[in-house]
């Protein structure tokens, strides 16, 4: 499937805020856009002029970029979003919350949202006690996620859930480190998608 490949850190220039990509670096002034808030570029540091269209496409792959999803996966969350009852772009942050990825990211499994892909792609979690290694998982209340027992000892693992505290469990979730579980307690609400978001720039978006 079709990846981006190039380096992570021009996407947060590009949509000029920290979309946190790579895990532990993007806590340090090795952050590229603490050094560079302008877009890369030969006319990154130009003035730039946003048409209505330019400003809804700006949100729509900031957000797409955060959770790392293809324009197309993109498209298909926000099809499902706009079929439930409620607010179409409220829908659509609380499907990308409960993707496994996310998930295993937010419990503090992983650094980034990239890494926690690899991790369950990797076979290394349990959900409900058995074996998922889709990323795209949708979790429901009462879930169960725990790391398989031989892959605790994972380095990259500890290393994380050693520093998770720093950006916090949301209360929609309830980590137990000990026992390398976690359980949906709620489902994930708007208010506990915290980035800066105008999700209603990507329902204009895709009504046009
Ligand atoms: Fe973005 Fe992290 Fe790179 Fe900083 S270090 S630019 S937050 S991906």
């Amino acid at each position: 499937m079709a990846r981006y490949r190039e380096s992570v850190c021009r996407l947060c220039r590009r949509e000029r805020m920290k979309l946190f990509l790579k895990g532990d670096r993007c806590y340090t002034d090795k952050c590229a856009f603490e050094r560079h808030s302008y877009p890369p570029g030969q006319h990154g540091q130009g003035r730039a002029k946003f048409s209505d269209f330019g400003i809804q496409l700006r949100e729509k792959q900031k957000v797409r970029r955060m959770y790392g999803l293809l324009e197309k996966q993109f498209r298909s969350y926000f099809a499902a979003a706009d079929r439930q009852k409620g607010i179409t772009g409220a829908n659509l942050l609380t499907l990308l919350e409960r993707r496994l990825d996310n998930v295993v990211y937010r419990l503090g499994f992983a650094n980034s949202r990239a890494q926690a892909r690899q991790l369950v792609r990797h076979n290394h979690f349990l959900v409900n006690g058995k074996k998922i290694n889709i990323p795209s998982y949708l979790v429901n209340v009462g879930d169960t996620i725990e790391l398989k027992e031989k892959s605790r000892k994972i380095l990259q693992i500890a290393e994380a859930l050693g520093a998770v505290a720093r950006r916090g469990i949301p209360q929609w979730l309830e980590v137990d480190t000990e026992n390398f579980r976690g359980i949906i307690r709620l489902m994930p609400s708007r208010e506990d998608v915290t980035m800066p978001i105008q999700e209603h720039l990507i329902v204009e978006l895709y009504s046009k």
